[in-house]
């Protein structure tokens, strides 16, 4: 893979374009992780410098050496693993044993510049099909042929001993330039394969950026980005997710985070924006929320990491629906010829209108106004006409998208392939190599300091490994006569994993207040009357748990069982597709107390209250409000002596008329307070152990909110 990237944050130009190599017998999980060194620097290629002549012929003789160049350096990085391509080499396998191993150049990791730049490709080609320009912006249900790289080095090869025109219009036809390309002539190499789907550079960096775009004049034509900044900034945390704190406007800075950040809420936010729309404007805004929709659906779909032929046909229906609704903002796809054309018809229109208004000589004040308001509407009409008809969506990351599922049902799944976690890590490797470089011809000294890092934290991962298996080994002999009785119990995990297994990581109250001893100081703390708490409490109580666990239910012996208050709940959340791996939720309520410094911090979380099949698509559970959370001891219960219930204050909303189910364009579950009481006094008393994680919801006024099911994929999953 290969990954240009400036050498500084901070001053001039100077740019670095590293070749890393790794290979695919590794997990993916296992490459992304920066400290596991699965990937190593094997070159720097040469930087063209800037363009500085004008004259045509300077410019295309520089481009040439650039060309000649990036060969010859293409040719040195390939020679050593051309020879172990065609022969094999033995190779020590962590097993112990030595295989006979062919190398294989699988996949080229870059964005679309670079792709061009090493395939030798027109601008706005693709490197795995012949796609004329005009049919970018087309659904998948076109196929076009796969290219033929060997062909078009055959052919440019014929025209250079013939010098025949028409070779050289017949690869100019399909987006060839009439250079080599590095990867031709390499073995066993499928050169149209090499191109794998980049979710970072594609979608995000993309066609989000796109998108954004469109999104920013659809809001501005129907005067709603107030409104939009105003949800934008009003998101609450989730895990992994940085809340907003400046205007959708004012962030200058949109990069691969940034990006997948607003990846995670747009569908919501955007919904929330453009809600109680006018007669005229429903279509509109139904078809645009649909839009961004099916494009968000589609990048979250292709970071699963196991698919179906289910999910795979989700995906493709989902890239239908961007195409079938994506003319809603063909208006604002305009290249700036198109503006300018738009503009000048609008100027010729308005002299045309004075002139009639004058004609029209005397007219009354009404008259004049209705005359003016239909001239405004036909202009603004014709702008639209003129911006629809010549803007198309014929962009090549557009196109990309088409070959997605097809790349996973030959190859698997997407996120294998993306290296953006190890990416950032490598940038700073190489930014610390120069920093330690005398800046003066640097490439080299970057190199070494590369290479050093890297052998040292190899031979370090190597030692530790060592250290490990040893310690594993003292356990073993110490347990060999269990191992006799027991030869099956052989390939147990791990004692740590072991322990994993057989208890799942329990959710765990934190952050403990002082000076809260019992119901009544509790009370005070969380700012309700106590008399309400001791009604959820023997309500809590008859509702879940037994009849000799039960708690008093008299207010006096209530005020005495001790309790503990805390601010904080752990709750280990299974990740998505796996098994073994849980993320941590840590859902905070400081009543009305501040949070580092800042406003009060109560989360929305998930409680299950009902059974599966209740709520539609929320599944029997509903978002509510953490108010508290606390320990209570049974000191007075009867036969089972002092039982400890751990115990959340919560503020349910309530899923609205539809039950749940999802029915608007924008495919999101609308929540709302309860009507019967005021809010604040709305409270339930539950077990943590019903609290399945936080809850991300979306402001939409008026107490109420959407569900952003697009927060994670785990959500995404199981929110539809
Ligand atoms: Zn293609």
């Amino acid at each position: 893979m290969s990954d240009q990237t400036h050498l500084t944050n901070f001053s001039g130009d100077k740019k670095a374009w590293p070749v890393y190599l790794t290979i695919g017998n590794i997990l993916s999980k296992t490459r992304n992780s920066p400290s596991k060194m699965a990937v190593v620097l094997v070159a720097l290629l040469p930087v063209p410098p800037k363009f500085t002549s004008k004259k045509t012929k300077t410019r295309s003789i520089q481009r040439q050496n650039n060309d000649e160049a990036l060969d010859a350096v293409f040719s040195l990085i390939f020679e050593p693993l051309e020879a172990f391509t065609k022969s094999g080499k033995a190779m020590n396998c962590s097993d112990g044993k030595v295989r006979q191993c062919f190398p294989v150049l699988a996949a080229w990791i870059a964005d679309h510049a670079e792709n061009e730049a090493l395939h030798g490709l027109k601008r706005m080609s693709c490197a795995r099909c012949e796609v004329p320009i005009e049919s970018l912006g087309s659904d998948a249900t076109e196929v076009h042929p796969t290219r033929d790289y060997e062909r078009y080095a055959s052919v440019t090869e014929q025209y250079f001993d013939t010098g025949d025109e028409q070779l050289a219009a017949s690869l100019s036809a399909v987006g060839i330039k009439m250079e080599r390309n590095v990867f031709v002539g390499l073995s066993r190499v499928v050169v149209p394969l090499l191109f794998k789907p980049d979710i970072l550079h594609n979608v995000y960096l993309g066609l989000f950026k796109h998108l954004m775009q469109w999104i920013e004049d659809f809001l501005k034509k129907h005067d709603r980005q107030d409104l939009f900044d105003e949800v934008w900034k009003s998101l609450p945390p989730y895990p992994g997710f940085f809340v907003p704190k400046k205007a959708y406007r004012e962030v200058t800075q949109w990069q691969g985070k940034e990006m997948r950040n607003l990846g995670r809420c747009i569908v919501g936010v955007l919904a929330s924006a453009l809600r109680r729309p006018t007669p005229a404007q429903q279509g509109p805004f139904r078809n645009v929320i649909r839009c961004v929709r099916a494009l968000v659906d589609f990048s979250l779909m292709a970071q699963y990491r196991s698919h179906t032929p289910e999910t795979l046909g989700y995906m493709e229906r989902y890239l239908e629906a961007f195409h079938h609704y994506k003319d809603v903002f063909q208006e604002f796809r305009g290249s700036k010829k198109t503006r300018g054309d738009a503009d000048a018809n609008d100027e010729q229109l308005r002299l045309e209108h004075e002139r009639e208004l004058k004609g029209a000589g005397r007219v009354s004040a009404a008259n004049r106004r209705r005359l003016q308001d239909a001239y405004r509407a036909q202009r603004a009409d014709e702008r639209e006409e003129i911006l629809r008809s010549q803007s198309h969506f014929n962009f090549i990351k557009l196109h990309l998208l088409v070959h997605y599922c097809s790349h996973v049902r030959q190859f698997g799944n997407i996120p294998m392939y993306s290296t953006d976690v190890g990416e950032l890590a490598h940038k700073v490797q190489i930014k610390e190599g120069y920093r330690h470089s005398n800046k003066n011809d640097a490439s080299r000294q970057i190199l070494d300091y590369y290479g050093r890092v890297h052998a040292v934290s190899m031979r370090l991962l190597t030692l530790r490994a060592l250290q490990a298996e040893a310690i594993d080994q003292e356990e073993l002999s110490g347990d060999a006569e269990r191992r006799f009785l027991d030869e099956t119990d052989r390939y147990r995990p791990r004692k740590g994993l072991a322990q994993a297994e057989d208890a799942r990581p329990r959710k765990l109250l934190k952050a403990r207040y002082a000076n809260i001893d019992n119901l009544r100081q509790l009370s005070l703390s969380l700012d309700v009357p106590v008399e309400r708490i001791f009604e959820e409490m023997i309500k809590y109580s008859r509702r879940s748990l037994k009849g000799d666990e039960r708690l008093p239910e008299d207010d006096e012996r209530l005020s005495i069982l001790p309790i503990e208050q805390f601010g904080q709940l752990q709750i280990p959340v299974l990740a998505f597709q796996e098994t073994d791996v849980y993320d941590t939720h840590r859902a905070r309520t400081t009543g009305k107390r501040s949070f580092r410094n800042g406003a009060s911090r109560n989360d929305w979380v998930w409680v299950a209250v009902g059974s599966k099949g209740e709520y539609g698509a929320l599944h029997g559970q509903l978002p509510g409000k953490l108010r508290g959370l606390f320990k209570v001891r049974n000191t007075v219960a009867d036969a089972t002596g002092s039982a400890v219930h751990r115990l959340a204050v919560v503020q349910l909303l309530q899923a609205q008329s539809n039950g749940g189910h999802i029915t608007d364009a924008h495919g999101l579950v609308k929540v709302s307070v309860r009507r019967q009481a005021p809010f604040e006094d709305a409270f339930w008393i539950v077990d943590i152990m019903t609290i399945s994680g936080i809850a991300h919801l979306i402001p939409e006024g008026d107490g109420q909110w959407l569900v952003n099911s697009g927060i994670d994929l785990r959500t995404f999953n199981e929110i539809y």
